[in-house]
């Protein structure tokens, strides 16, 4: 999986660059507008990172070149928050998601799979979170030399809950991505899957918890 990173903060370019090395994506970056268009009308990206404000030409402009010329790679822009305007813009362009900055990592790498997804990219980086990992292509949790198979909304209930690391999913939130309407006489549901989760954790003897907070959601307890 290559992805293409277009990104004049240095810094930012870098770090974010390592982050999905880690993760084992191969990862070009480029630090202005015309060479990341060059690198972006090879075609041999399967997601492409896009700054919005760049030197030489603007991410807007970049976006609207590739597709005029019928490069349809995944594109999430990478947005300051003062630049509503410019997401409007963006998806009207043709990008596939933006993203607001600062933004976590664990958002960022959960947005490339789902922009990418919907292309039909197939994945091999499996979310991880403490001692469990999601296996994307078998729909199962790992853990150690353990195995359980999750159901369609487990495994997405899971996977939500480690992209959203670190902060509480609401039930709404797991209304809305994963059964894609959000309807409170629903939410017991919610409950009963998360339930489901729970068994298939402690079979699997995993360190990782999923608590509650109570009126408002779950979040992920027991990584390292
Ligand atoms: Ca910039």
């Amino acid at each position: 999986m290559k992805i293409l990173l277009v990104e004049d903060e240095i810094g930012l370019a870098e770090a974010v660059g390592s982050i999905l090395k880690s993760e084992k994506y191969d990862v070009d970056i480029c630090n202005d507008g015309i060479s990341g268009l060059e690198a972006a009308l090879t075609d041999q990206y399967d997601c492409i990172l896009l700054d919005i404000m760049l030197p030489g030409m603007n991410g807007l402009d970049l976006l609207s070149t590739i597709r005029v010329k019928e490069i349809e790679t995944p594109v999430l822009l990478l947005t300051a928050r003062s630049e509503t305007e410019d997401k409007i813009n963006g998806l009207d362009c043709g990008a596939d998601d933006y993203l607001t900055k600062p933004f976590s990592m664990g958002e960022l790498l959960a947005r490339i799979r789902a922009a990418t997804r919907r292309r039909g990219i197939v994945h091999d980086i499996n979310p991880k979170y403490g001692d469990i990992i999601l296996d994307l292509k078998r729909d199962e949790i790992i853990c150690g030399s353990n195995s359980v198979v999750l159901g369609r909304k487990e495994f997405q209930m899971l996977e939500l809950l480690i992209s959203n690391a670190g902060q509480i999913t609401t039930k709404e939130q797991f209304m809305n991505k994963v059964w894609g309407y959000n309807d409170e006489s629903e939410y017991n549901n919610v409950e009963v899957y998360i339930s489901f989760l729970r068994k298939k954790l402690s079979m699997l003897h995993s360190s990782v918890q999923i608590k509650t907070r109570r009126g408002i959601g779950y979040f992920l307890d027991g990584a390292k």
